[in-house]
């Protein structure tokens, strides 16, 4: 029977990112069993009709974190790619985030920065502690920015008030008194030239490396034989055979098509607040850069409480919740936890590439 150093529930980015570090630099045996029938997690894309699709939504690779950015690079090269959103309202689109040329095509306005001042200090709420989701955009930009961009949105996609939700949810869309029209920000920003899963496939292409799919940890973990740690990402409460509960996951279910057209929209996601079912539309050609004639691929994204878990739930509750296991995975010796599901926390990938690092630093290389 084989024996190994490390046991890795899960092959996301958390998962991979870790057992490359141990096998690579430890020089040590890792086992990464996985539920689904391929790596990657939530990043992994695959070529369907000549296009390459994302199959849990569109991901769009941004940091801050220079860290980050140079340990990925060592698996793929990038695609130049900024990410801009727009957003279909009154049958117009507009400019996500709020910006200037938001306000100006959603009102017919012509605002500079200084007027666009004055029209948010007319419009914006005074909310003494901001307690909400919905705190966040009443106190920046008022009730009908709210009403038209986010109250629908999010509701949809949370299947709650965003008064319920932290503002923490919100707040990850900044508010802008420029032309800045890019989603993101930050200083490193792209997309994997081959595709995410190319570059997972690379982050694992060591010996020391076995991964076993379409398998579920706790059928095999009591018949695998391991001289070290279970590192566990996936949801913490199966992990805990849910003994305080439930921890509730927001779920998408992802429903793609192709067309026989070129180009379907004008940039790679549009958002439909205001649509019943479905948040965004994604054209993967827009996001990835693939040349491919007179032939597209769109993704609509609908939410739900069934499907796959792709987000911990920040309200109150579960938040609440969440402390009862953490208190419990502090007293864990044998066994470390890394990413979204075991964290219950809304990392984007580059928080979990930069966790799994400083987890491989502190805890595992010692
Ligand atoms: P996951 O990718 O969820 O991996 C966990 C793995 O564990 C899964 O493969 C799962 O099948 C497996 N697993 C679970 N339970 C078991 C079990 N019992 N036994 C065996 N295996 C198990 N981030 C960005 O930076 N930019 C973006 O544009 C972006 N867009 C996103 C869009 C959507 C729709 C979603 C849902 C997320 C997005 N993210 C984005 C976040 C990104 O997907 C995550 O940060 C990242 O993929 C999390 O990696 P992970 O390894 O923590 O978790
Ligand atoms: N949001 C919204 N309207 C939009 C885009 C986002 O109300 O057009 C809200 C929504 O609650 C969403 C949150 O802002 O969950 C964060 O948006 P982001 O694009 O960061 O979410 P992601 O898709 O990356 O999880």
């Amino acid at each position: 029977m084989m024996e190994f150093d490390y046991v890795i529930v899960g092959a996301g980015l958390s998962g991979l990112t870790l057992a490359e570090r141990i096998a690579n630099e430890l020089d040590e045996k890792v086992l990464i069993i996985e539920k689904r029938d391929h790596i990657g997690g939530n990043v992994y894309d695959f070529y369907e009709n000549g296009i390459l699709i994302q199959k849990y939504g569109p991901h769009i690779f941004h940091t801050k974190e220079k860290k980050v950015y140079d340990y990925l690079s060592k698996f793929t090269q990038w695609t130049d790619y900024e990410h801009r959103v727009l957003s279909y309202v009154d049958g117009k689109l507009v400019v996500m985030p709020i910006c200037i040329d938001t306000l100006n095509k959603l009102y017919d306005l012509d605002l500079d920065e200084d007027s666009m001042r004055d029209w948010i200090n007319e419009h914006k709420e005074d909310i003494g502690e901001i307690k909400s989701s919905e705190d966040v955009v009443l106190a920046n930009a008022g009730r009908d920015i709210y009403n038209k961009l986010f109250k629908n949105y999010t509701e949809k996609q949370w299947g709650t008030s965003a008064a319920n939700l932290s503002p923490s949810v919100i707040s990850r869309i900044p508010f802008r008194f420029n032309h800045d029209d890019r989603y993101f920000e930050d200083a490193y920003q792209g997309m994997p030239k081959d595709g995410y899963t190319k570059m997972c496939e690379r982050m694992i292409e060591s010996d020391n490396i076995h991964v076993g799919l379409k398998a579920d940890y706790k059928t095999y973990i009591n018949k695998i034989n391991y001289s070290k740690k279970l590192i566990y990402t996936g949801p913490i409460d199966y992990f805990y055979d849910y003994k305080y509960g439930e921890l509730l996951y927001r779920c998408l279910n992802f429903v793609y098509e192709f067309l026989d057209e070129d180009s379907y929209q004008d940039v790679a996601v549009v958002n439909y607040p205001n649509d019943p079912y479905f948040t965004r539309i994604t054209e993967f050609k827009k996001l990835t850069g693939q040349v491919v004639k007179d032939k597209t691929a769109i993704m609509r994204e609908y939410p739900g409480f069934n499907g796959e878990k792709c987000y911990p739930y920040p309200t109150q509750e579960y938040l609440d919740k969440f402390k009862l296991y953490e208190a419990e995975m502090e007293k864990e010796e044998n066994v470390i936890f890394a990413g979204r599901l075991a964290k219950y926390k809304y990392y984007n990938m580059d928080l979990v590439v930069k966790e799994a690092l400083e987890i491989f630093e502190k805890e595992i290389k010692q």
